[in-house]
């Protein structure tokens, strides 16, 4: 079995496809996909898509990429939504939350200042609820890093982990697992190439991010979360070790960092 740590299956990419995509999925043994949430628009439908398909599981958050668009309110109503979720063994994390200091305009000025905010006021709904988080961090690894220690939260995923290996090693020590991808099916990503084979293998987990990085044999299209045991393959290779080695090894991890993945 394999475990996609980070799927947008709720994308318009996949509109009126979801549930078919996510049953090819579970067909090529796919049994968990993880959805996080972009804003408070999505919540209910992520919600709703997770809790009518056997294999999905979903997590809540405000990805920082839509924090320009969102307001305090929504982080009510985000703690409210989780609130009412710690009953819903379906929900399993606080995401997608995390700081992109990398797309032209956000990373400076009153624009990060309020990417910041959001950031921790959602680890402090993360350390309450005693939820792991699932971060999407691009150009900002030291500052994401500071939050963390400044706000414990019981661990989580840095999905599409691109830091430095000493980066990596902090992230692990605080608890995390690093998530790796398509990104890694390409010859020229060698630094993230690197991590993948030689990082502890208690480190690794698994995912998409569909649709988006599509791994190399499908490049320009829509990813899919069935596309995850042919990049699990790609990381099995990378560090000289059995396919079904792998999907072992990366599932036990998803679901130590995720527990409510598996009750
Ligand atoms: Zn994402």
């Amino acid at each position: 079995m394999w475990i996609d740590t980070h799927c947008h299956l709720d994308a318009n990419e996949f509109a009126g496809e979801s549930d078919m995509v996510a049953a090819r999925a579970a067909g090529r043994q796919v049994s968990r996909i993880v959805i996080p949430t972009v804003d408070r628009s999505n919540f209910t439908a992520v919600q709703e898509l997770a809790r009518r398909n056997a294999n999905c599981a979903y997590a809540l958050g405000i990805h920082p990429m839509y924090v320009p668009g969102a307001s305090e309110d929504d982080l009510a109503a985000l703690r409210e939504m989780i609130r009412q979720a710690m009953d819903d063994p379906c929900f399993v994390a606080v995401g997608e939350i995390g700081l992109d200091f990398f797309i032209p305009g956000l990373g400076e000025g009153p624009v990060r200042e309020r990417q910041e905010f959001f950031f921790s006021e959602q680890l402090k709904i993360a350390r309450d609820f005693e939820l792991p988080v699932l971060l999407h961090i691009r150009r900002a690894q030291d500052t994401i890093l500071k939050y963390l220690r400044r706000f414990s939260v019981p661990g989580g995923i840095a999905h599409a982990f691109n830091g430095s290996r000493q980066q990596a090693d902090v992230f692990i020590g605080l608890g995390f697992k690093l998530g790796f991808g398509g990104a890694m099916t390409f010859s020229r990503a060698s630094r993230i190439r690197a991590l993948a084979a030689e990082l502890p293998q208690e480190a690794l987990v698994l995912e998409t991010d569909a649709p988006d990085i599509p791994p190399t044999w499908i490049q320009h299209q829509r990813n899919s979360p069935e596309e995850l045991p042919r990049i699990g393959q790609a990381l099995a290779d990378l560090r000289g070790i059995a396919a079904q080695s792998i999907a072992q090894i990366t599932s036990a991890n998803a679901r130590n960092v995720l527990p409510r993945l598996a009750a």
